[in-house]
């Protein structure tokens, strides 16, 4: 399932509505709600009037997708309203299934990604109203998203109006990842300075602190980049750890949002307090050996704790391992219950918290129309987009604001498998695209095979491989039917397979009869690799076997050239060429290169 974004309603309160759910059935999970007497088997039906049955079932569900016009689903859902940060998302497809509108909950809901995907399987045109979209911004208040960032304190409204009214925003980011600077349009409205000279409208502080300066409209935004360590008596109550450790965040004006976990000593893996607090506060706790928390250097060591539990620190060495970079040194804190320390390190890169999920996509050819839904919705749902850069042109009128976008020239294979799993383990999720299939002389070898060096567990990261449409089946289609009995594919370039092998498997299919679509057929290096299998072919067919080339199928330049394998020499043959080699049966008709299944034989 492509799209698990969260439980999803179907309401088809028409007749002929649930049958436009159909098409998204493959693609995404959701209940059908359907009016009685709508015949729909996969359906679940509702009695009451439709108002009453949302006021039920409003809060099982994160979003809505209606069949409905927009002036009858906003009366629906308008007494249901409470705020944008809590309200699902709500779609709506118009009854003949032809336009996806982005009705409410656009970027905090989810509703514009939501539309967008059920657009696509659907086949159907995408409405979205909101500003940032047509600025081509990520919105402010989904910015911090893909990296787990949490939202803290903000004029959340006034800051993401300010952006729609094309105003300068000034952007303070002193923690998180940084890839969603170098992805921005140009002409966008962002400021990165400290200074204040300039004339600001708002500003987007984007940290572990809580910026205190409210000259300007502005938002927090939390990378969460802070380890608390934490060294305690036995039984200290949840209370006293809570106090201890937001006293300790405010004194240094730090925000509890960018807590990335609690740490402490394996001997502390069962404290009550702490593991109820860490339940609260939705962040995990670990903890480490005394043994490894002992190689850790620390400001204050103690001789009593190293009595006690075997390591001159607990609350200092556990953040410090956990984070790097200790930013509070360690503070006591006492009740009646017991005592508590709290130190706290930050680290370079921020906890996501989310498994992340690496796409392995062929794109097909070239062109848009080539490309299966199923690899459109990949695309359009990924973090992060990485691949070749020619191939990522041609991709673009799928991008959507706010996506990492990392191009990579031709030869980087091995630099653009090892970023993507990089990206994806960290939590992202990423496409990584290839054109035609990526399992086919593409990229989805050369990462399942890293993965397997790193001896990958088959869960973390997620991997999906989307298939596309190869060259040869191209190729063969530009070309009429040349593919209709047995046939193989060989790539002849021997930067990584040594050649006897590809002459031994040439020879081998060339006697065996096959037809053969060759990849990789001629570069401007590799120019007698083609001679030779020429060669190697004219032993075992004769020189007037219809052959095929398709240059850049489906592609602006494309070209499309019949022959026969006496002229292949000859032909224009290149990197961006398929060869079709036709059997011993392959005939040609017209500008059709056709092999015979067999059928039209059997009944003579
Ligand atoms: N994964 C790709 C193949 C990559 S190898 C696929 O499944 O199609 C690169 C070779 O593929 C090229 O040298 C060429 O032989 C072939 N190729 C890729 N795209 C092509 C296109 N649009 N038209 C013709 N041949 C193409």
């Amino acid at each position: 399932m492509i799209f698990e974004l969260f439980p999803l309603a179907a309401i088809a309160p028409l007749p002929d509505s649930a049958r436009i759910f159909d098409a998204l059935s493959a693609t995404m999970e959701f209940t059908i709600w359907s009016g009685e007497g709508v015949d729909c088997p996969n359906c679940q039906t509702y009695q009451d009037p439709l108002s009453e049955h949302l006021k039920k079932i409003w809060s099982q569900y994160r979003g809505f997708i209606f069949v409905l016009s927009c002036g009858a689903v906003v009366r629906l859902v308008a007494p249901l309203l409470e705020h944008k940060s809590i309200d699902p998302a709500v779609v709506v497809v118009d009854p003949s299934g032809q336009y996806v509108i982005s009705l409410l909950g656009g970027h905090q809901a989810g509703a514009d990604q939501l539309a967008r995907m059920v657009a696509l399987a659907l086949g159907a045109q995408v409405i979205l109203t909101g500003a940032s979209n047509n600025m081509k911004l990520p919105s402010v208040d989904t910015l911090g998203d893909p990296w787990g960032w949490r939202k803290g304190q903000g004029n959340w409204n006034q800051v993401a109006s300010a952006i729609a009214r094309g105003q300068k925003i000034q952007v303070l980011q002193e923690n998180g990842s940084k890839l969603w600077q170098d992805n921005l349009p140009s002409g966008h409205p962002f400021v990165f300075e400290q200074n204040n000279s300039q004339d600001y409208q708002a500003r987007i502080s984007i940290s572990s602190k809580i910026s205190k300066d409210f000259s300007l409209d502005q938002v927090n935004w939390h990378p969460r980049v802070l380890y608390v360590g934490i060294g305690c008596s036995r039984n200290s109550s949840k209370e006293l750890i809570q106090k201890s450790i937001e006293q300790t965040l405010e004194r240094h004006d730090l925000s509890k949002f960018a807590i990335a976990a609690l740490v402490s000593i394996d001997l502390k893996a069962d404290e009550i307090g702490i593991i109820e607090l860490a339940k609260s506060f939705n962040i995990p706790f670990f903890t480490y050996s005394a043994e490894a928390l002992k190689q850790v250097q620390v400001p204050n060591p103690s001789a009593i704790v190293e009595s006690e539990v075997g390591t001159v620190s607990v609350a200092e060495a556990a953040s410090i391992l956990a984070g790097d970079n200790l930013i509070v040194p360690k503070t006591i804190f006492q009740d009646e219950s017991g005592w508590v320390t709290v130190a706290i390190s930050q680290s370079q890169q921020e906890y996501i918290g989310k498994t992340g999920s690496l796409y392995l996509i062929g794109t097909g050819p070239g062109s848009l129309d080539q490309l299966t839904t199923a690899a459109k919705l990949a695309l359009t749902k990924v973090d992060v987009i990485i691949g070749y850069q020619l191939y990522l042109d041609l991709l673009k009128p799928l991008q959507r604001p706010g996506q990492i976008i990392e191009a990579y020239q031709i030869t980087q294979e091995q630099q653009r498998a090892n970023r993507a799993i990089e990206l994806a383990n960290w939590g992202l999720s990423v496409a990584l695209v290839s054109s035609g299939d990526a399992g086919i002389y593409g990229m989805a070898g050369l990462v399942l095979e890293s993965l397997q060096k790193q001896n990958w567990d088959g869960y973390n990261p997620q991997i999906e491989i989307i298939p596309g449409i190869t060259a040869l089946q191209s190729a063969s289609a530009r070309l009429g039917a040349p593919l209709m009995h047995d046939f193989c594919a060989i790539s002849l370039s021997d930067l990584l397979t040594p050649w006897t092998v590809i002459e031994q498997r040439l020879e081998a299919v060339a006697k065996a009869d096959f037809v053969i679509a060759l990849y990789n057929p001629r570069s401007q290096q590799r120019q007698q690799q083609l001679t030779r299998a020429w060669e190697i072919l004219i032993e075992h067919r004769s020189l007037d076997t219809p052959i095929g080339i398709v240059k850049s199928a489906y592609r602006e330049q494309e070209q499309v050239i019949l022959s026969t394998l006496a002229q292949m020499l000859e032909l224009p043959i290149d990197m961006l060429t398929t060869v079709i080699i036709g059997n011993q049966s392959t005939s040609r008709h017209l500008d059709y290169m056709i092999t015979p299944r067999g059928y039209l034989q059997k009944n003579e």
